[in-house]
């Protein structure tokens, strides 16, 4: 491959997303469908039907922005881990472009690709990653040709546990954002008030992690009438801690200095608060990509695909089949 444009598509689970990647490595804005349940959580084939439906109009999106089949040299897709009808859509126009445009199809892992578009816009070497979104919560780090999990969820991943409590309480999805308005604006009207008066399960096992005790302690509170913003608080509190407990442990056993933030619960400023307190009390750094580059997004896809096709070619179509549990450590990594 020379130069030119990398397409990335993301269709792992809510959101199908087409971005894109320059000659140079840098990500353009992408251009994305949000699949939103009328009620409920994602039922997979609704939300890969909104995919299949979105999926000409995004590409159009594309196109039309300037980047035309001539400058594209490669088409990089979502290949897992994430939702089987969705991943296969992506995986599907992922096939049609590259084969209509004759250029390199390339499969990218999603959790890998969080973290090389992290590495890349916070300009990180070799950091622990807290990727925390809607379906996963890992804690990585590179060690040799593979990133390995050193600790994640045994349950729900964070981002899905502060959905179904807003849920729960009447609030809309995506409930996370909600749920740190909610937080904050209490807090700021309480700062005197105690996290014992608001107590939950502590979510850390080992070095894993679990979520649904606290969900289930945390709709309890407000059942016995506990103010909504102080539980979201508390929720948080708990939630995010025993995060950064991981990650922090994770570091002292790599001996690595960087922390880095992926996922969609990592717009969130009170985790990333806590991450830099936690970061500078051992001399290491803590840094989180701009939200449009945390959530999914297809010019992570991009970035991700550039360097698998720079180093490692394209794949075949016969080997492009998607895997819905695809493991970070599954994922060869060839460049440094
Ligand atoms: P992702 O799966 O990486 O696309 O991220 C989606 C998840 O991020 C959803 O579960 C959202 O509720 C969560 N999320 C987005 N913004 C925030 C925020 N400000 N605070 C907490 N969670 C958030
Ligand atoms: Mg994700």
């Amino acid at each position: 491959m020379d130069g030119g444009v990398v397409v990335g598509i993301e269709s792992t689970a809510h959101t199908l997303s087409i971005g894109s990647v320059d000659d140079k490595g840098s990500p353009a804005a992408s251009f994305s469908a949000f699949y939103r349940p009328d009620e409920g959580g994602i039922h997979p084939r609704e939300a890969a039907d909104h995919h299949a439906e979105q999926a000409s109009s995004l590409v159009k999106q594309l196109l039309q922005s300037g980047i035309t089949p001539d400058l594209v040299s490669a088409i990089a897709f979502s290949q897992g881990p994430g939702l089987g009808p969705c991943l296969r859509v992506g995986a599907s126009v992922a096939r049609a472009l590259a084969s209509k445009w004759g250029v390199p199809l390339v499969g990218v892992n999603h959790c890998v690709a969080h973290i090389e578009i992290g590495r890349q816009q916070c300009q990180m070497d070799d950091p622990v990653l807290l990727y925390v979104s809607g379906g996963n919560t890992q804690v990585i780090a590179r060690m040799g040709d593979r990133y390995r999990v050193l600790g994640e969820t045994l349950d729900i991943g964070i981002g899905n546990m502060l959905d179904k409590f807003a849920r729960g309480q009447d609030l809309p999805f995506p409930g996370g954002p909600k749920i740190e308005k909610l937080a904050t604006s209490w807090r700021e009207e309480n700062m005197d008030a105690s996290l014992d008066d608001y107590s939950l399960p502590y979510a850390v096992h080992g070095m894993d992690l679990a979520f649904s005790g606290l969900l289930t302690a945390a709709s309890r509170l407000v059942k016995r009438g506990a103010q909504l913003g102080a539980v979201c608080w508390s929720l948080q509190e708990h939630a995010f801690a025993a995060c950064i407990e991981v990650a922090e442990r994770a570091m002292a056993h790599t001996g690595k200095t960087e922390l880095l933030f992926g996922g969609g619960v990592a717009c969130n400023q009170r985790i990333k608060q806590m991450g830099e307190i936690m970061a500078i009390e051992r001399g290491a750094k803590s840094n989180a990509p701009a939200p449009q580059f945390c959530v999914d997004n297809g010019s992570m896809i991009a970035t991700l695909g550039r360097l698998q096709v720079l180093n490692d070619g394209g794949i075949s179509y016969e080997s492009s089949a998607v895997n819905q549990a695809l493991r970070t450590d599954e994922t060869p990594i060839s460049w440094s």
